[in-house]
């Protein structure tokens, strides 16, 4: 019987199943998943469709947007699998498009940490996260981008931000979002600097 209180959450990942979930000492959500429906991926090597399963990785464990202002983790172990086109039968894992280039983090995440930058410092979203200016800027630099690809994205309304990395220093960041649907600003660039010579190519 679920407690009054209680409700069901969406993780809105795919290829995830859910085994259990569980509540460390500090409150954090440990949730155990299995991968699921990968029937194979594309070699990292030569790039063809391999579907030879090749056992599992080691587990990972990601780190997912909070509940509840606790964090959320996700422990899986991603499927793996060999290519039989390459001579060296190189190995391939899954990696689901929701999970960042690390493997550590999901894009939600990103982007999370991205929108609590916006008026605050790397220090600041680092403590009030309970992570590190190093996890805080990582994402920053993986996110950097000025060359977004406006073919694919026409947003009827956009949102400009600038971001102050450390106070004091001239280090900012111009956060571009699509703001068109309300209460879903979906994070389209982030520009290093917040001079108009930067700004303005775009
Ligand atoms: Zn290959």
């Amino acid at each position: 019987m679920r407690k009054k209180s209680e409700f069901r959450i969406d993780l809105r990942l795919s290829n995830i199943k859910i085994k259990n979930v569980t509540v460390d000492s500090n409150g954090d959500y440990h949730v155990h998943v299995s991968c699921c429906d990968v029937d194979g991926v594309k070699c990292n090597r030569c790039g063809q469709l391999i579907a030879t399963s090749y056992g599992q990785c080691e587990e990972t464990i990601i780190e997912h947007l909070p509940i509840l202002d606790q964090k959320t983790y996700i422990h899986v172990k991603w499927p793996r699998f060999v290519c039989n086109y390459c001579n060296d039968k190189p190995t391939t894992s899954f990696h689901p498009e929701w999970l960042n280039e690390t493997g550590k983090l999901t894009k939600a995440y990103e982007d999370y940490i991205l929108k609590c930058l916006i008026h605050s410092t790397d220090k600041d979203v680092a403590l009030k996260n309970r992570t590190t200016t190093d996890v805080i800027q990582g994402i920053v630099e993986r996110r950097v981008s000025t060359k977004t690809d406006w073919n694919n994205v026409s947003p009827p309304a956009i949102g400009m931000y600038e971001i102050a990395l450390k106070k004091g220093h001239d280090s900012f960041l111009t956060i571009v979002s699509d703001i068109s649907n309300k209460g879903e600003a979906k994070i389209l660039a982030v520009i290093d600097g917040r001079d108009k010579e930067v700004i303005l190519p775009f």
